[in-house]
């Protein structure tokens, strides 16, 4: 059992880094981020209040987020080897909440991964996703919202999870294959457990 968080600023390279974790591992990709697209691309009662947030580059607020995800948690998250929570805990209320969600069903978190990456390459990496994908929040307005975001609400998780000592701080500049060999060595050393392919 590997339950991992994937933490780092918006444009950090989580979505990228979680596809790599959930194929080298066995692991269940919870994104809460592409969780709210998807409902709001159906139209759901929930996309509705989401996107109210989302294209203001606010958060959502915890209690909704949590319901979410717990849903979500106990619908598919036994039939794989563990979770990788991309996006989820953004607040400190978060992060005590998955740690209640966990011990409730006899698990734990075992690491938590953060990318670390310089502002101005952020938003350059943003900015481009944007003209990629049509992303709606990938604009130059709202990315600025999403990082203040950031650094006043999840920044002080960094700390939350250096003193339970499950934080891995790994540089999230450069080619992602070495990236994720970064993300490998660390939880290897934190665990114990590998990964299924040889290194890059
Ligand atoms: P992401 O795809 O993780 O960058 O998330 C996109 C947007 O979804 C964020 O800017 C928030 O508005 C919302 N969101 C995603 N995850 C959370 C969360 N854990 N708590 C609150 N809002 C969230």
């Amino acid at each position: 059992m590997l339950n991992l968080v994937i933490f780092g600023a918006p444009g950090s390279g989580k979505g990228t880094q979680s596809a790599k974790l959930i194929d080298q591992y066995g692991l269940y990709h919870i994104s809460t981020g592409e969780l709210l697209r998807d409902h709001i691309a159906r139209g759901t009662e929930l996309g509705k209040v989401a996107d109210s947030y989302i294209s203001k580059g606010q958060l959502i607020p915890d209690e909704l987020m949590t319901r979410i995800l717990e849903d979500v948690l106990d619908k598919h998250a036994a039939e794989k080897n563990g979770v990788v929570f991309d996006g989820y805990p953004r607040t400190v209320p978060q992060a005590e909440s998955l740690k209640k969600l966990l011990q409730k069903r006899g698990s734990d978190l075992h690491a938590v991964i953060g990318l670390e990456v310089p502002e101005e390459e952020l938003i350059d990496r943003m900015i481009r996703r944007g003209q990629q994908t049509g992303r709606a929040d990938d604009n130059p307005e709202t990315i600025k919202n999403r990082l203040d975001v950031y650094h006043k609400q999840t920044c002080p998780l960094k700390e939350y999870y250096q003193n339970e000592g499950k934080y891995i701080p790994v540089d999230g500049h450069g080619i992602v294959d070495e990236i994720f060999d970064h993300i490998s060595d660390g939880i290897e050393s934190a665990t114990g457990i590998r990964r299924r392919s040889a290194k890059h």
